[in-house]
């Protein structure tokens, strides 16, 4: 769709994903560093960002889906794609003709595939998940510990990795506990190479007692712009702007309620813009503003404009008041997303993370990648 047919206009910076994706490698030299490319690369769009990231140099990828590691697969004919949510009964031949690795989470699952490899005499790779404490897929360390000493999992596993639950957190004692099992149990098959760190794994970098890096980091949402560690900044490039067009300009008296309920009222005689974008979009309803609750900011060059109102479906109204004259005209562009309201912080705002916000971006939008 052409940004002149399109309420708002969404530009990736794939050279900002590059420089996120290198400046994330170098913080652990002697691990690699895949990408975690997941629900359409947190929204940025699969094949491009897998084509972007292998051309900085990623050549291990994680999904969610099979369906996800096909699209993988076509941008990226060569790399590792490894799929998180496992594997469903009966799809061995799938995963292996898309050349995809599932992450094993249960003995029924090792079970299955190490049948497949048996009756196939396939050389198909696959990683082995173990629940260090997150409680959502993986072995747990009996069961873990129970495979290998009846002998492995009757394939040669080629990663072993295990998920933080806390990690965002820095001073959360779980990481550290996390870390230790995981390393007792990636020495079930040590020369297994082994993978323990998401973003704020990797960002966080060690725990009193060890390095979280070992010999495989899988960082997302830290690729696409957003921190997890609010606390610690890492030179993280924003990756997504998106910009809504004003469709119109009013004037409203000083006490008028603005949008559904009228939760809100002008607190002086105030300029209006229009939004062509709304909760639809991805802007989250709970961005808006209620009187006593300000709502997020928009910008109009370097002017913040904040939300004022609910959030409908497909608009905003935001005050210019404070905007010069002339600054803000019917048609014109103005920052939803981007270098003054960063992913994190429109997050903020709608009480929630930015991975939500990311996902959430619409569909609807002009896209264009530079
Ligand atoms: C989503 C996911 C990641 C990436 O997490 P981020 O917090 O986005 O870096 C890594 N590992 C697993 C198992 C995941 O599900």
């Amino acid at each position: 769709m052409t940004a002149g047919c399109a309420g708002g206009r969404l530009t990736i910076d794939l050279g900002a994903l590059q420089d996120n994706w290198r400046t994330l490698a170098a913080l652990a030299p002697g691990s690699e560093c895949a990408a975690v490319v997941k629900a359409d690369a947190y929204g940025v769009g699969l094949p491009e960002a897998v084509q972007a990231l292998t051309r900085a140099g990623a050549r291990t990828f994680f999904v969610a889906h099979l369906s996800e590691a096909a699209i993988a697969r076509a941008a990226a004919p060569d790399s590792a794609i490894y799929v998180l949510n496992g594997l469903p009964p009966g799809a061995c031949a799938a995963y292996a003709a898309v050349g995809a690795r599932p992450v094993l989470g249960s003995t029924e699952e090792i079970a299955e595939w190490a049948g497949f490899v048996a009756a196939t005499g396939a050389a198909e790779s696959a990683a082995i998940h173990f629940d260090t404490g997150m409680t959502r897929l993986g072995l747990s360390p009996e069961e873990a510990r129970a495979l290998f000493a009846a002998g492995g999992p009757g394939f040669r596993p080629s990663l072993l990795m295990s998920h933080l639950a806390c990690a965002d957190e820095p001073d959360r004692p779980e990481t550290e506990r996390q870390r230790a099992l995981f390393a007792e149990l990636r020495a079930l098959a040590p020369d297994v190479p082994a993978s323990l760190a998401n973003s704020a794994g990797n960002l966080l970098g060690k725990t009193a007692g060890g390095d979280l890096g070992f010999d495989l980091r899988r960082p997302g949402v830290s690729l696409y712009g957003s921190n997890p560690l609010r606390a610690r900044s890492a030179e993280l490039k924003p990756v997504v702007r998106l910009e809504a067009r004003v469709i119109q300009l009013r004037q409203a008296p000083e006490g008028t309620p603005v949008g559904y309920g009228g939760v809100e009222r002008t607190r002086r005689p105030t300029k209006l813009a229009i939004l062509s974008v709304g909760y639809a979009d991805g802007v989250f309803r709970a961005a808006g503003g209620a009187d006593g609750a300000p709502g997020a900011c928009a910008y109009v060059g370097d002017i913040c404009c904040p939300y004022i109102g609910r959030i409908s479906m497909d608009l905003i109204a935001i005050d210019v008041t404070d905007a010069p004259e002339n600054t803000v005209k019917r048609g014109d562009w103005v920052e939803i997303l981007g270098d003054h309201v960063g992913v994190d912080d429109l997050a903020r705002a709608s009480g929630t993370i930015g991975y939500e916000v990311l996902t959430a971006l619409g569909r609807r939008h002009a896209r264009r990648y530079v």
